[in-house]
């Protein structure tokens, strides 16, 4: 689960970990009451407007329309409310959002941190994430910070320093020193880079989360190190440890279909294709995107419906690819291991009936346990449904139905 810029930065700092500060508003009148509050705080006296969406490269992108870019520098508290005005409500196109853009709800208003000063600053790269390989957290790092680390990774590898973690023993002191220094560090900023990594590290643990991006990382002119960006992915799977945590989801964030099917706990990923798939189990769910494919068809969506595809849940799942105007056909695909073919036969005639108003094709593949008695409920069931033994029979009239 990914977080807002704001949350991660309050995070991180809940940790100890100094940041930009910030404070967060949803109109542009809210904007200027935030920055005139965070001028009393932190003595700032210019700001940055930075569009909140779960997506990167929001300072090089722009409102769709306009020439307004997704981060902006404020000089005035008119600057503050223009800006946010310019931004709030409208859609904000980046490198990662595609071109529709993402609808911007929330500014965060920033600080300035890049006064000038007694010494240059300086932008660097650092993430935390699991190297599955080798099964270690490591901090990954770069002098090169503030532009896209893959076309850095491309041009400069040289450029990028890897630090793994031992996991017997944690994150060591010498290991903070060590990327301090290949920071091209000295003094109270080398200071400040140990404990910044430190801290950083500490929140990545205690938090389970899955990976942890600072870019850039600043350092300013008077030698603090700061989090001037954060993207923070938690990891779904420990989220019921952090309920708190879990609070920070943001489903207007999310594809509205997908954090529906969540709400079934049907796990489904839409697709651009035009052949809806149910499917018992993800492994099978893959290979029935694969076998679609090769039959020159296009899968409009991955679901797993789990173990019991009761009458209910088949329904659901029916509901839910037919929210996807895509959809021409849908082939069902459920491999009765525990649950037996007929009962699922079942539940498949009486989730359609109960709808009454599927007009797409249904390709019904039902295989394991009683599968040759579930066939004979669907075919003898009246409804517009054909049924199949194997994978490849059910890959050709899919085939036939939608060409
Ligand atoms: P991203 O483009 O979505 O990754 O958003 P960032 O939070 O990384 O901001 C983009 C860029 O805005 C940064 O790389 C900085 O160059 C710039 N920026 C961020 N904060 C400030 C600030 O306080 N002052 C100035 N002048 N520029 C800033
Ligand atoms: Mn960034």
């Amino acid at each position: 689960m990914n977080i807002h810029e704001y949350q991660g930065k309050a995070l991180l700092k809940s940790f100890g970990v100094a940041v930009q500060e910030g404070i967060v508003a949803e109109s542009p009148e809210k904007a200027v009451e935030a920055a005139k509050l965070l001028k009393i705080q932190t003595g700032t006296g210019w700001w940055v407007v930075k569009a909140q969406i779960h997506a990167g490269g929001r300072g090089k992108g722009k409102i769709q329309g306009t020439e307004q870019r997704g981060v902006a520098l404020a000089k005035s508290l008119e600057d503050v409310q223009t800006i946010s005005g310019n931004i709030l409500g409208n859609m904000l196109v980046t490198l990662q959002t595609g071109e529709k853009g993402k609808k911007v709800n929330k500014v965060l208003i920033a600080q300035d941190v890049y006064y000038p000063g007694e010494t240059p600053t300086k932008e660097f790269y650092m993430s935390v994430l699991l190297d599955r390989a080798k099964g270690r957290n490591t901090i990954v790092y770069s002098t090169e910070g503030g532009m896209d680390i893959e076309t850095v990774a491309h041009n400069t590898p040289q450029l990028i320093f890897k630090e793994e973690i031992d996991p017997k023993v944690g994150l060591r002191d010498f290991q903070c020193r060590k990327v301090a220094f290949n920071l091209g560090l000295s003094g109270e900023a080398f200071k400040q880079m140990t404990k910044f990594v430190a801290s950083l590290y500490k929140a990545y643990e205690a938090t389970d989360s899955s990976m942890f991006e600072i870019n850039p990382v600043l350092k300013t002119s008077d030698n603090k190190i700061i989090a001037v960006d954060s993207k923070v992915s938690l990891d779904n799977n420990s989220l019921f440890r952090h309920p708190d945590l879990a609070s920070l989801r943001d489903v207007t964030e999310e594809d509205p279909t997908e954090v529906e099917a969540g709400e079934h706990d049907l796990n489904y990923v839409k697709l651009d294709g035009n052949v809806g798939c149910m499917v018992n189990g993800a492994g099978l769910a893959m290979a029935t995107m694969d076998i679609i494919k090769l039959s020159g068809g296009d899968p409009a969506n991955f679901l797993d419906v789990g173990g019991t595809a009761n009458a209910a849940r088949v329904e659901q799942a029916f509901r839910i690819i037919l929210k996807d105007k895509n959809v021409k056909a849908i082939l069902v695909n459920i491999f009765g291991g525990i649950v037996r073919c007929d009962r699922v036969a079942q539940g498949i005639v009486d989730a359609y009936k109960n709808m009454g108003n599927i007009n797409v094709p249904i390709i019904i593949r039902l295989q394991g346990t009683n599968a040759i008695e579930a066939k004979k409920i669907i075919d003898e069931s009246g409804l517009k449904v054909y049924s199949a033994i194997t994978l490849q029979e059910a890959a050709d009239l899919v085939k036939k139905v939608v060409s």
